[in-house]
């Protein structure tokens, strides 16, 4: 009877996360185990079973931080693990390309595991194609190799065949070569490839921290050096390099290529935001702050919905008003139709499409998406001494709007629909860590409890002091005027608001100071 798992060797690709293959999420849905390397993206473990047990082997990038007989181990010893029937083993770019998994395959055969091999996308081909590099093109380049960089440094001699390389493929693709790019380019030259044959280098190809330096082989060492340029990259030696500034696609409309921007909203309402940073090319670090809780008790809320038609007005201050009003009505069996003749009103468009998710379109949108711009809104509509306004919003929320509202005789009734607390398993040390490398350049600030639950987080993980220290050169942007006054009662200086009080008009002013 056969007792050991399954084992799926699957190529992760090459960094951009859609570069993963349908096989091979496939295979990562059915895991109960999965073993990963240094993934350029961890979305891959979202599409795991929450059941699965995810076991992480190397430290940063390529390193050598556990050594491959001990991985090889590991895979056995949870292949054989009673109650373990699936095993991915996933590996960057694809795992018969300088990834050893052809070791890992034999060690699965040696030991009778079965096992199936799900190619990827390697970035000798996609690291290049991002950076608008063609590694064969027709009356450009006819053949192509692929050729480690990291020779085993125990043996006396070259097992790459210089005189070879240099004179029989027109396209070579270096893989771990940064370290040995003098070395590389010296043999080059030395078998007789001209000084002169152009020389791309991508680093972090397909990600949002892509890099690319051109130069030639004469040249590129001293670049290098200059510049700085670190690995992890793939070296392109060839005349294709050539048809980059022609090609290159992936560095155009992305304004936002290469910076890091934190998102503190909660994990439910992140995505809206970190999609339109990305199309723009930003590296998005999710840090939610807050999450959206029930309220203690929906009895005001269940109250307030039995007597919708008793209101004129029904005014949505969130997406997470309506949401929760809609859930609570559906609860009881009811729908759309319960507001009867009472008018809606939406603080913003965000929560006029979420209305109209339910079907319902907001008779008023302000113009200035704050509590203001709904009061000038509500009585430019006729709301007058007497109305009744029913309000379903968080309990902590601003009093502007139901007090100037009372001030003028208006009937307002705000009821608990949700409460906004402190987010759990906030990666708060990874963030920590982060703005120490400098690598965080904005952190974005879309309410009033995004930022108070900021810095509670932080004073939490680091004490007061540190936090001024820490936000050092980071630029704090912020969805409004609102949100912007929390953040200086905080002595948090907030670098810019966007103009429409929207998490596009946020994008488009990090943009536009980027
Ligand atoms: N199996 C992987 C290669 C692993 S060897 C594949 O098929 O892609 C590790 C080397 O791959 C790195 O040193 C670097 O040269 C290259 N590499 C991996 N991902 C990369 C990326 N996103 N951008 C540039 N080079 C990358």
């Amino acid at each position: 009877m056969k007792t050991s798992a399954h084992v799926y060797l699957i190529g992760a690709g090459p960094g951009d996360p859609g570069l993963l293959t349908l096989r091979g999420k496939e295979c990562i849905e059915k895991a109960d185990v999965v073993i990963y390397d240094y993934l350029a993206n961890r979305t891959f473990l979202s599409y795991a079973a929450p059941s699965a047990e995810c076991i992480f082997v190397g430290k940063k990038g390529f390193s050598e931080h556990v050594t491959q007989d001990e991985i090889n181990a590991l895979i056995i010893e949870k292949a054989k693990e009673p109650g373990v029937k699936t095993l991915a083993r996933l590996k960057g770019g694809d795992p018969f390309v300088f990834g050893r998994g052809g070791e890992e395959a034999l060690a699965l055969a040696a030991e009778d595991i079965s096992f199936e091999v799900v190619p990827g996308v390697t970035a000798g081909v996609a690291a290049p194609a991002y950076a608008g590099i063609p590694v064969t093109h027709r009356n450009v380049a006819s053949s192509v190799a692929f050729v480690t960089g990291h020779e085993d440094p125990t043996k006396n001699e070259s097992a790459i065949d210089w005189t070879h390389l240099a004179h029989g493929v027109d396209t070579i693709c270096f893989y771990m070569g940064i370290k040995a790019l003098p070395h590389i380019c010296a043999q080059l030259t030395e078998a007789g490839r001209g000084a002169d044959t152009p020389v791309a280098l991508v680093r972090w190809g397909t990600t949002p921290s892509q890099e690319v330096l051109v130069s030639n082989l004469g040249k590129v060492v001293a670049e290098v050096e200059r510049t700085n340029f670190q690995a992890p990259a793939i070296i392109v030696v060839g005349n294709v390099v050539g048809l980059r500034e022609e090609i290159k696609w992936f560095e155009r409309n992305r304004p936002l290529l290469g910076k890091k921007v934190a998102v503190t909203r909660s994990r439910t309402q992140a995505s809206a935001l970190t999609e339109l940073l990305a199309v723009k090319g930003a590296d998005v670090f999710e840090f939610p702050t807050i999450e959206i809780a029930p309220p203690a008790s929906y009895a005001e809320l269940d109250a307030a919905l039995s007597g919708l038609d008793t209101y004129n007005w029904v005014v949505f201050t969130s997406v997470n008003g309506v949401e929760s009003a809609f859930a609570r009505l559906a609860e009881v069996g009811k729908d759309a139709r319960a507001f009867g003749s009472a008018r809606v009103a939406a603080i913003g468009p965000a929560t006029a499409d979420e209305l109209r998710t339910y079907g319902i379109v907001a008779d008023i949108v302000p113009s200035e998406y704050k509590a203001e711009g709904v009061i000038d809104a509500l009585f430019e509509a006729g709301v007058s001494s007497g109305d009744r306004v029913l309000i379903p919003r968080a309990a902590k929320a601003r009093e502007v709007l139901p007090e100037t509202l009372r001030e003028k005789g208006i009937e307002v009734n705000v009821v608990n629909a949700y409460e906004t607390i402190l987010a759990k398993n906030t990666p708060v040390d990874e963030l920590i860590e982060s703005l120490k490398a400098g690598e965080i350049d904005v952190i974005t600030f879309t309410s009033s409890s995004t930022v108070d639950n900021f810095v509670a987080v932080l004073k939490e993980a680091r004490g007061t002091e540190d936090i001024a220290s820490l936000l050092e050169g980071v630029t704090l942007a912020s969805i409004g005027p609102i949100t912007s006054k929390t953040a200086a009662g905080h002595e948090l200086a907030i670098a810019f608001e966007a103009e429409e009080y929207t998490i596009k008009g946020l994008v488009d002013a990090i943009e536009k100071h980027a």
